[in-house]
C-alpha cells in the first residue's frame, strides 16, 4: 500500500502554529525580562555624571535606550538609561573617554534578533517535530508512516552481510543436503527445467530449540547469490486487524520484484497456528494473516524462483492447510545432534577459541548427551571463560568437562556449606544411584560423582555416560533406569532409615519414564498397544495430553505406582546386598567430594570388602541422627 498522500498534514500544521505562538510569547515576555534582570536602570543625569567622572568605559546608543558599562570601585555594571534628545551627547562621551564602538543601527539589530529569536528556534522545532513524528509513526505502523500499514520491513540479507556458510553449521547433513539443492536450483534453474522438475515452493525447518534452524537459514543466505528476505513471524502480529495481512502482501510483492530470491519466515508458528472454531478475540487478525499467507503462497509462480523457508519448533500446531503440498511441501527435520554431530559442532565452535592439544572432543561429546547445538556453543564458551578465570591462555580438557557440568547443573556453589550430616546423606544418596546403576546390566557406566553443591540447587549428582549412543530403549533398560533413579532415596532409607527432600528430581524423572512406558510405549500387559496419552509438542518439553476415560486413567496411575515401586524395591535389595561397598564408597566420596568413574569401579571391584560402616560416618550418624 502506497498511501503517502494520506499522511496527516493538518495536525502537524496546527502544531507548527502552536509552536510559533509559543515562541512569539516567549520573545515578547520572557526574553526581554531575562535581559533586563542583569541591567541596572539609571536615569539620564546619573549617566551624565558617570560620563563626567570617567567611569563609563563603553556605551551603545540605540534609538530608545543607551546601554553602557559603568566601572565603579573596580566593579563593572551594565546599565541602561533612557535616551533623551541631547545634541551634545557625542561631545560629552568623547570628553569622558567613552568607547563608542558598539553603536549599531537599529535596523541591523532587528534583523539579528529576528534571526535569533524566530527563524532558528522555529527551524529547530520543525526538524525536531519531523524527527519525532517519524519515529512515532514508524513504531506504530512500519516504515514510512502511520497510514502506511503493511510495510513488511523484512530485512534483506545478502551474501556478504551475514558471512555464515554451510561450513559453519556442523552436523545436520541431511538438512544441509536438502537446502543445498534449493540453493543450486536458484543458481541453475535450467538444469532442473530441462527435465521438467520444479522446486518445492516452500521448505519448513522443524526441530527443537537451539538446533540451528535459524543458523541454517542464514547459511542459505550466505551461500545463495540471491536476495534473502528474513522476517520473524511475530513481526506480522499487529495491533490492528488487517495489518498483518497487509504486511504479508507487501513481503510477497517485494519478493516477486526481486525474484529469484529466498524468503525466510522464522518462528512461523506465531502466524501459522491451526485455525479453530473456538477462539477468543484477536483471532481474527491472526486468521487474516494466515489466510493471506496461504493465498500468497498459492499465487506466486514457483518457476520464477521465489523459495519460502520457514522455521518452527511447534510443527504440530501449524495449520494443515499450510503444510499441504504446493505450500510448505518439503519438511526438513533439524534434530538434536548425535554423537558425531555433537563432536563436529564442538569442533566448529572450538575454532573460535584457543585450546590445548590434549582436548578430546569425542569424550566431551559423549558426556554431553542430549545437548543441542546452542548448548554445545555455550559449553565451548564456558570452557574458554573458565580458562581465563584461571589465568590460562588456552582451554583444557578439564575446562570442557567442568563446563558441561556448568551447563547441566549450574556453577559450583563454593560458599554453600553443608552440615556434616547433610553432606553424609548426599554422599550416600549419590553412591546409591551409582551403585544401583553399576550392579545392573544394561545401564550406562558411571562417569563421575560429585557432592559439590551447584547453583541449580543440586547438592550432588551422578553422571553416567554411555559408550555408544542409543536410539532404541528396551523395557529392561527403562526399568533399570527407574531403579537407578530410585537408588538415591533407597540408600537414604537403607542407611539412615529416613527420607529427605533430596530425591524430588529423581522422583519426577522416574515418574515420567514409568508413565511413558505404560501410556505410550505399550510396555504393560493391561493396555497392550494402546496409546493412553498423546504428545502435544514433541520438541518443547513433550507435554502430553490424556486420551482415555477416567476409569482407565485411574488404572494407569495405579500401574505407574506399581512399576516404580517394583524398581524401588529392587534398588533397596541391591543396596542391602552390597552394603559394605555402599559404606566404603560413600566414605570415599564424603572425603574427596568427587569420584571419577575409574576410581569408582576400582573401589567397587577391590576385594578388601569392609562390611562395617566407616568409623567416622558411624560416629557422625550416631551423634546427629538421634
Ligand atoms: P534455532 O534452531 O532455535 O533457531 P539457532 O539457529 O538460533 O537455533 O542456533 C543458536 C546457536 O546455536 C547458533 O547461533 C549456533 O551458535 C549454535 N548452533 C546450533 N546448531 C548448530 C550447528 N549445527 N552447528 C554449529 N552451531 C550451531
Ligand atoms: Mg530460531
Ligand atoms: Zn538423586
Amino acid at each position: 500500500m502506497k498511501n503517502k498522500d494520506l499522511r496527516p498534514r493538518k495536525p502537524l500544521f496546527i502544531y507548527y502554529i502552536i509552536v510559533l505562538v509559543i515562541i512569539f510569547v516567549l520573545n515578547l515576555l520572557i526574553m526581554p525580562t531575562v535581559r533586563e534582570q542583569s541591567l541596572v536602570k539609571t536615569d539620564y543625569s546619573t549617566f551624565l555624571e558617570s560620563v563626567e567622572n570617567g567611569s563609563v568605559k563603553k556605551a551603545e546608543i540605540r534609538s530608545d535606550y543607551i546601554y553602557y558599562i559603568d566601572q565603579k570601585n573596580g566593579e563593572e555594571t551594565t546599565c541602561r538609561t533612557v535616551r533623551i534628545e541631547d545634541p551634545q551627547l557625542v561631545d560629552r562621551l568623547l570628553a569622558g573617554g567613552v568607547a563608542m564602538e558598539g553603536v549599531l543601527t537599529d535596523r541591523e539589530n532587528l534583523l539579528m534578533s529576528l534571526l535569533m529569536g524566530y527563524v532558528i528556534p522555529i527551524a529547530v522545532f520543525i526538524l525536531l517535530g519531523r524527527y519525532l513524528s517519524k519515529r512515532l509513526m514508524s513504531s506504530m505502523g512500519g516504515a514510512g508512516g502511520m497510514m502506511q500499514f503493511g510495510k513488511s520491513n523484512a530485512k534483506i540479507y545478502v551474501k556478504s552481510t551475514t558471512g555464515i556458510k554451510f561450513s559453519d553449521v556442523a552436523g545436520e547433513d541431511e538438512a544441509k543436503d536438502l537446502l543445498t539443492e534449493i540453493v543450486d536450483y536458484l543458481h541453475n534453474p535450467q538444469k532442473y527445467k530441462e527435465i521438467g522438475a520444479s522446486m518445492p515452493k516452500g521448505a519448513l525447518l522443524v526441530g527443537p530449540p537451539g538446533t540451528g534452524k535459524t543458523l541454517l537459514a542464514k547459511a542459505v543466505a550466505g551461500e545463495a547469490n540471491v536476495p534473502f528476505f528474513s522476517i520473524s513471524g511475530s513481526e506480522f502480529v499487529e495491533m490492528f486487524v488487517g495489518m498483518g495481512a497487509a504486511k504479508v502482501r507487501d513481503l510477497f510483492k517485494q519478493a516477486n520484484e526481486k525474484a529469484p530470491c529466498i524468503v525466510f519466515i522464522d518462528e512461523i508458528d506465531t502466524i501459522g497456528k491451526k485455525r479453530d472454531g473456538a477462539g477468543f478475540s484477536g483471532n481474527d487478525e491472526r486468521e487474516q494473516t494466515l489466510n493471506q499467507l496461504l493465498t500468497e503462497m498459492d499465487g506466486f509462480d514457483g518457476s520464477k524462483g521465489v523459495v519460502i523457508l520457514a522455521a518452527t519448533n511447534r510443527p504440530d500446531s501449524l495449520d494443515p492447510a499450510l503444510l499441504r503440498p504446493g505450500r510448505f511441501d518439503r519438511r526438513i527435520p533439524v534434530e538434536l545432534p548425535d554423537q558425531k554431530g555433537r563432536e563436529e559442532i564442538l569442533r566448529v565452535h572450538a575454532k573460535k577459541i584457543k585450546i590445548s592439544d590434549s582436548v578430546r572432543f569425542e569424550d566431551i561429546a559423549k558426556a554431553a548427551v542430549g545437548a543441542s547445538g546452542a548448548d554445545l556453543a555455550n559449553i565451548v564458551n564456558e570452557a574458554a571463560l573458565r580458562a581465563v578465570r584461571d589465568g590460562r591462555k588456552f582451554a583444557t580438557q578439564a575446562d570442557f568437562e567442568e563446563s558441561i557440568e556448568v551447563v547441566i547443573a549450574g556453577y559450583q556453589k563454593k560458599n554453600r556449606v553443608l552440615s556434616t550430616k547433610e553432606k553424609l546423606i548426599v554422599a550416600y544418596h549419590e553412591i546409591g544411584h551409582a551403585l544401583v546403576a553399576a550392579k545392573q546390566t544394561e545401564s550406562a557406566p558411571v562417569h563421575k560423582i560429585t557432592i559439590i553443591p551447584r547453583t541449580s540447587g543440586a547438592l550432588g549428582y551422578t553422571m553416567q555416560v554411555d559408550e555408544k549412543e542409543h536410539f532404541l530403549m528396551s523395557k529392561e533398560e527403562l526399568e533399570n533406569k527407574i531403579a537407578t533413579l530410585t537408588g538415591g532415596r533407597a540408600a537414604e532409607e537403607v542407611v539412615f532409615h529416613t527420607v529427605t527432600t533430596g530425591a524430588s528430581n529423581d522422583i519426577e524423572q522416574a515418574t515420567k519414564i514409568a508413565r511413558a512406558m505404560i501410556s505410550r510405549y505399550g510396555m504393560s500387559d493391561e493396555f497392550d498397544m494402546v496409546a493412553m496419552e498423546n504428545v502435544s509438542n514433541q520438541y518443547l518439553g513433550g507435554d502430553t495430553s490424556l486420551a482415555c476415560s477416567a476409569d482407565t486413567q485411574a488404572l494407569l496411575d495405579k500401574k505407574v505406582v506399581e512399576l516404580v515401586r517394583q524398581q524401588h524395591e529392587k534398588a533397596v535389595k541391591i543396596l542391602t546386598d552390597n552394603i559394605g561397598k555402599l559404606h566404603e564408597l560413600a566414605k570415599y566420596l564424603y572425603d574427596h567430594e568427587t569420584i571419577t568413574g575409574e576410581e569408582f569401579m576400582e573401589i567397587l571391584n577391590s576385594d578388601a570388602e569392609r562390611i562395617e560402616m566407616p568409623e567416622e560416618a558411624g560416629r557422625l550418624m550416631d551423634n546427629q541422627m538421634q
